[in-house]
């Protein structure tokens, strides 16, 4: 351990079930190590199938005491919660940063946006009414009331530590629902923390449960078999998704599927140049180009496309990259090796192709083996692996395109669904490639999208279902339907 924390009492080793820390069966445990170093951080206790089955049946157990509480009541605990959230900032961004390697000013961030959904679903909470619909015959009601989903399972990624989960347990535990929480192995300690934040806040035993474990397939296979979970919400690859999905199918759970994308990021002739090169900064390269909502393939028409790469190539090279714990890095490592391998071979079989790297292009093996230099590649073509995989890593290859239909087609070609980002300053062609993007959500001059406020999700092989906003509570609820008669 490198830090140190206010609260030294945030930094967990074993996993929270029932309310209280627990060791895995056997005893195992397995190292969490700093991506910036490789240093050694701690060990986590490693559980497997047995206690997950344990954190489902005490989610279960503590399902109607949570149900039975007014919504006002529950509201009061999520504020609790997101009170202390904030309160320990600096603490749990500096164990993100630590876990995951982002800037500590990002990771910081994090927390903030993580809290967001916790504050929003505490209102959310308070406005789960139900309907009065007129009546389709004289001595008939007809009503409809929201309840819980009950048992609900959360399967969360490395690249938001916090924020992935705090967009599930938010909405969750504000509808009633109790929750079984598999981080992601990689990043386990802000999960834990968050768990012994909610513990001090107050909510009850089993309501909220973090289980932490390497073996993803075996605890994922209690999470999608046991017929007490009534709802899946995942957030990480496309192709872990479909599998999930599948064995969701057996038990008819519901799910929630937020998956990979391949965000295409399209500048006009028309657009503000300036404007496109700030937003492509922002959506490309935050979380050292590691989100789902990255900039993906940077379309740039071809009267701009010169000018674009050498307003961004003088931007890219002001990055600094290094552990996220020095002053003013604002590129930290990759999560992993293989992450480095991927980018890495992606890279080359682009230049082998004829692309070339305006910026970067390579390992930046002096800052340690996990770090990549944030890259601009031009004469980029769709013949390139590049067109098609998701990258996340700190490269940005540009495409040129000439007519505006041209750019929609090669923007929806893809199975991918999730963020698309166009700039032009034209009104009526806002309007048509807004409507003619296949994608979740849209950034029109603009590069940063996410928020509490707005729904976050995806289409096409990116996912179903929405997080955030006024409607991401609908994931947790059923509209039961209520029908009086013989009045
Ligand atoms: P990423 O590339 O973001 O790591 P993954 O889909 O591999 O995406 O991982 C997202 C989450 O899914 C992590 O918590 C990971 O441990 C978990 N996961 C991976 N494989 C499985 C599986 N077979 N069953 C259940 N969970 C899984």
């Amino acid at each position: 351990m490198q830090v140190t924390l206010s609260q030294p009492n945030l930094l967990k080793s074993q996993s929270y079930i029932d309310g209280k820390w627990i060791s895995a069966d056997s005893g195992n445990t397995y190292a969490i190590t700093n991506p910036s170093n490789g240093e050694h951080i701690i060990d986590v206790a490693d559980l497997g199938a047995d206690e997950t089955t344990r954190a489902v049946e005490a989610a279960n157990k503590a399902l109607k005491g949570w149900q039975a509480l007014t919504a006002k009541e529950r509201s009061a605990a999520l504020r609790r919660w997101n009170q202390l959230i904030l309160d320990n900032q600096e603490d749990l961004g500096k164990l993100m940063t630590l876990e995951q390697g982002k800037p500590l000013a990002e990771a910081k961030g994090e927390v903030a946006y993580g809290a967001s959904f916790i504050d929003w679903f505490a209102d959310e909470a308070r406005r789960l009414n139900g309907d009065v619909i007129p009546t389709f015959a004289k001595d008939k009601r007809v009503l409809t009331i929201k309840q819980a989903v009950g048992v609900v399972a959360a399967i969360t990624p490395w690249n938001f530590p916090i924020a992935m989960i705090t967009r599930k347990a938010g909405p969750a535990l504000a509808a009633g629902c109790t929750i079984v929480i598999k981080p992601s192995d990689e990043t386990p300690l802000s999960a834990l923390a968050l768990a012994e934040l909610a513990h001090q806040a107050g909510i009850p035993a089993g309501v909220l449960n973090v289980v932490v474990g390497k073996n993803a397939k075996d605890i994922g296979g209690v999470l999608t078999s046991n017929p007490i979970v009534r709802k899946l919400s995942f957030t990480g690859s496309t192709p872990v998704g479909k599998l999930l999905l599948s064995q969701c199918a057996q038990t008819v759970k519901r799910t929630s599927m937020e998956l990979g994308g391949n965000a295409p990021f399209i500048v006009f002739n028309d657009a503000d140049l300036d404007a496109a090169v700030e937003g492509a900064i922002a959506s490309k390269f935050r979380n050292a180009g590691q989100t789902c909502v990255c900039a993906n393939r940077l379309l740039i028409q071809e009267g701009v496309y010169d000018a674009f790469a050498e307003k961004l190539a003088k931007r890219v090279a002001e990055f600094k990259t290094g552990d996220g714990f020095e002053n003013g890095v604002t590129i930290g490592p990759l999560i992993n090796n293989a992450a480095v391998e991927k980018v890495e071979s992606l890279v080359s079989d682009a230049v082998e192709k004829g692309a070339k790297a305006l910026v970067g292009g390579e390992k930046l093996t002096s800052k340690g083996s996990q770090f990549f230099a944030p890259t601009i590649l031009t004469d980029v073509t769709d013949t390139m692996s590049i067109f098609s995989s998701e990258i996340f890593g700190p490269v940005a290859p540009l495409f040129k395109f000439s007519t505006e239909e041209e750019a929609v087609a090669m923007a929806n070609d893809t199975p991918f669904g999730l963020a698309a980002y166009f700039y032009s300053q034209d009104i009526s062609r806002i309007w048509r490639v807004s409507e003619n993007l296949e994608y979740g959500m849209v950034g029109i001059n603009e590069g940063i999208i996410s928020s509490e406020v707005a729904p976050f999700g995806g289409v096409k092989e990116s996912g179903s279902g929405r997080e955030g906003s006024i409607y991401g509570i609908d994931e947790y609820v059923e509209v039961k339907y209520l029908c009086m008669g013989n009045l």
